[in-house]
């Protein structure tokens, strides 16, 4: 770059090192660069006014009518021009212009101001030097954001006009011209201090501004990572209880309806066990993704731990519709899942829902949410795989379990409980080979209260324990009483089985009594292994390594992952009554039936059926090779005093059915009959 560009640079080009610093200044300059103009053409008038009488009629009025539409123009430039939507090129050029008006403009007046001086008498050519003085002192104050422009109306005002009336052999002038010189000289000084802290000012602004929009990130940040899921992104839990409380809050007056759903993936824990948690998150972001294409924009759903999902609708319309729209989404979900490297490629699940709807299953947020809770876990049960609504029913089913758990609580258990046991029978040999131990509790108050209820309800209020001792003592006290060959099956809750504490006590009940532990099976069902895999898969090992045996129990109710059965060491597999039910008519139940016996002989597994009540259900069972049944059709449940008379009949029939086998073979059918005779 030669000297001359050098020069034309230093004067004219505004630095691009801090737009920021450039643009404060165009702030401050715009709103006094249209004050400077006025001063300046005031006083331009003013002089030529003065002068009017004195100088040529071009001189005089030349400079107001050139500068004056000028100058207008460019005050309403500068107040209207919105400096936040320039960007930081616009800023500088439009910097670079008042460096280029200050040389015009102030060389315009310069000429204009000396060139009048000739004019006029004493008084005029002292409003001249007048002038001079204040206008540079006062637009050098304007331009002082702008230190080239103030140092050009410094160069080409102050100092030739001071240098004018320097050389003037009027002392009075030659005074004005320090004056002026004076005057200049403190404030360009002035400018430069305040320069340097307009500087810093604009600085410390903008790191304040960075903060303070770091903040703010963080602040969004924290705001995202406190109220989302950080897998799925969609609301968490926090964030569901927020906008619960929130809608409650405004439909606690207006006792508006809304509903609170809670959504459960079905046998979502044995895919992370089977597949790894790689796979399960998979499955758990894929979820998150086709409920999102679902819902819509007003429907909240939160992901609140693990496999469990809240959903808030505000606007629900009907029962019927809030269960469509349930269903609509266990649907969705029931559609395979898509797993980028697994052999098989995809993934099959479902899910259950229940829902509460404000205010008619409560008025606050936690007792909405235990009901949504209440009709998921009472649809898990009873219709797996779809939406269930809580209603008045369920409500009725809480206060009677209540009431259960407090009469087990007041309750003499010692005597209240009793046991009855149901045969299980081989048919092959039609003798019986095991006898299922049942709970029965006759409570003065309550009467005989069904086993599934109490037994539900003394797990719900931590008693269970309590029971399976005492079920347990009465159980191998009668046991000891039988005959050796017969073996006792004993049900265990998942609170017993996944209790050390309790299988320890179960294990002393057992040392302490006359049975050994190989007489004694222990049935588990299906929910309680998969629920805490580790806890049962370490109770199961202890009682087995006394030399008890292990059946899965409800066999075909839960998650029933035939790969996972192998990985569990049972002896026996029961068969839950619901596949029998419907065996004569659902071929497909026949099939799955057929295959359960084949799983059972390649692992090596005595399949029992559960719930025959027929003889038809018996022979299609004895057909597809499953041979060992429970059912009424061969005894209900019978009282301890039952049992003996019970097997002794059997034995009595066997005999007899042996000498009359010695004289004739019997045909199947009176088999049959004498079989179905000892039915209670
Ligand atoms: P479970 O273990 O599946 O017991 C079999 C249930 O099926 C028994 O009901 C039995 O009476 C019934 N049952 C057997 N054969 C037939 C049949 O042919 N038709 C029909 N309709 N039902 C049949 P129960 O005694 O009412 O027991 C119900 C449930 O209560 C049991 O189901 C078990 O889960 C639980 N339970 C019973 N006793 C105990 C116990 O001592 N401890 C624990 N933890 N649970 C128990
Ligand atoms: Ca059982
Ligand atoms: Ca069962």
């Amino acid at each position: 770059m030669s000297i001359k560009n050098k020069i034309i640079n230093f004067i004219f080009e505004i630095q691009e090192t801090n737009p920021e610093l450039n643009r404060a200044r165009y702030k401050a300059l715009s709103k006094q660069i249209p004050l400077m103009y006025a001063i300046v053409m005031i006083n331009i008038i003013t002089m030529a006014y003065i002068h009017f009488e004195y100088a040529p009629y071009y001189m005089t009025i030349a400079l107001p009518i050139i500068l004056t539409p000028i100058t207008i123009l460019r005050s309403i430039l500068l107040i209207k021009s919105d400096i936040d939507a320039l960007d930081n090129d616009a800023i500088r050029s439009r910097l670079r212009t008042i460096n280029y008006l200050a040389v015009i403009i102030g060389g315009m007046c310069i000429v204009w101001s000396i060139s009048l001086f000739e004019y006029g008498n004493a008084y005029t050519q002292g409003y001249v030097a007048f002038f001079m003085c204040l206008t540079s002192i006062g637009v050098i104050t304007c331009l002082m954001h702008l230190q080239q422009a103030a140092m050009i109306i410094a160069a080409i005002v102050a100092i030739p006009g001071s240098i004018f009336f320097g050389i003037s052999d009027q002392p009075i002038y030659n005074a004005i011209a320090i004056d002026i010189l004076l005057a200049v000289g403190i404030i360009v000084f002035i400018m430069f201090r305040y320069s340097v802290d307009f500087t810093r000012l604009i600085e410390n602004q903008q790191k304040m501004e960075k903060q303070t929009r770091l903040m703010e990130i963080l602040n969004a940040k924290n705001e995202q990572l406190a109220n989302l899921d950080s897998l799925t992104t969609l609301p968490n839990r926090r964030c569901f209880f927020y906008e619960l409380n929130d809608i409650l809050q405004t439909h606690i007056t207006t006792k508006e309806p809304f509903v609170v759903g809670m959504l459960d993936l079905d046998g979502f824990k044995q895919i992370n066990d089977l597949f790894g948690h790689a796979v399960g998150d998979q499955i758990l972001l894929d979820t998150s993704i086709r409920l999102r294409q679902l819902l819509d924009d007003n429907v909240l759903i939160a992901r609140l731990g693990g496999d469990e999902f809240g959903i808030i609708i505000p606007h629900p319309g009907s029962e019927q519709d809030i269960i469509d729209f349930g269903n609509t989404i266990c649907r969705a979900l029931k559609r395979p899942f898509k797993m980028n490297g697994m052999k098989k490629g995809t993934i099959k699940i479902s899910c259950t829902v229940g829902f509460a709807s404000f205010p008619s299953a409560g008025e606050t947020a936690s007792l909405l949410f235990e009901r949504a809770d209440y009709a998921l876990c009472y649809s898990k049960q009873n219709s797996k795989g779809s939406a269930v609504m809580f209603s008045n029913e369920h409500e009725t089913l809480i206060r009677e379990v209540s009431t259960i758990a407090h009469h087990l609580k007041e309750a003499n258990l010692n005597k209240e409980l009793s046991v009855v046991f149901q045969p299980i029978i081989d048919t092959n040999t039609e003798r019986t080979i095991c006898l299922e131990s049942l709970a029965r509790w006759d409570n003065p108050t309550l009467g005989r209260t069904p086993p599934d209820i109490f037994i539900k309800s003394a797990e719900q209020s931590g008693m269970i324990n309590q029971l399976t001792s005492i079920l347990f003592t009465k159980t191998l006290q009668a046991v000891a009483r039988w005959p050796k060959h017969i073996n006792v099956s004993f049900n265990l809750s998942t609170f017993d089985l996944c209790s050390q504490a309790a299988i320890i006590d179960i294990i002393n009940i057992l040392e302490h009594s006359n049975v050994p532990a190989e007489r004694i099976i222990f049935e588990v069902t299906e929910t309680a292994v998969m629920e805490n895999f580790d806890r049962a898969l370490e109770g199961i090992n202890m009682l087995r390594d006394l030399g008890c045996k292990i059946a899965l129990d409800d066999f075909g109710t839960g998650f029933s992952s035939l790969s996972y059965i192998q990985h569990l060491p049972i002896e026996r597999l029961k068969i839950d009554r619901s596949f029998t039910l419907n065996i004569e008519t659902c071929s497909a139940t026949r099939n799955i039936l057929r295959t359960i016996a084949d799983l059972c002989y390649n692992l090596k597994l005595e399949g029992i059926v559960e719930g025959v009540e027929t003889k038809q259900q018996l022979d299609i069972l004895t057909d597809l090779g499953l041979n060992i049944i429970q059912g009424y059709y061969f005894s209900k449940p019978l009282p301890e005093e039952g049992v003996l008379k019970f097997l002794e009949d059997e034995k009595a029939r066997a005999e007899a059915s042996d000498s009359t086998l010695a004289n004739s073979i019997p045909d199947s059918e009176e088999t049959d009959y004498a079989l179905s005779k000892v039915q209670h």
